[in-house]
């Protein structure tokens, strides 16, 4: 089964959560991985997902290292642009690697509804 990383800044949790619900049937044939807290939105939207560190305290170098050894296939990170985080120096070796290792990553639903559909 194919997996995919879901990772939501605090200000875009609420808009992860609507958008797992919308595309609920796109989602049913991948295994879920998320960092801490998003994951914990996912689940209590009734979502069976495996849960990583909180990104602050090392998830999204978690998903980078999933990235590295392309253990995962898709990378749904909606950032927060508007706020900063303690993290930031994380965010962008993740996405950096994404782009090394020719992973796709979706930043905000538009982009993840493409590439799920
Ligand atoms: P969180 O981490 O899901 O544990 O909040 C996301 C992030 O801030 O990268």
């Amino acid at each position: 089964m194919k997996k995919i990383a879901l990772i939501a800044h605090d200000g875009k949790k609420a808009e992860m959560v609507s958008f797992i619900l919308q595309n609920k049937e796109y989602l049913e044939g991948y295994t879920l991985y998320a960092t801490g807290t998003t994951g914990q939105h996912i689940e209590n939207a009734g979502f069976k997902v495996q849960r990583l560190l909180s990104g602050p305290l090392g998830g999204d170098a978690q998903i980078a290292t999933m990235v590295a050894e392309k253990t995962i296939d898709m990378v749904i990170f909606f950032r927060d642009p508007l706020d900063k985080h303690p993290h930031e120096p994380d965010v962008q070796m993740l996405m950096r690697l994404c782009d090394v290792h020719n992973i796709p990553l979706a930043t905000n639903p538009a982009s993840a509804e493409l590439f799920l559909k």
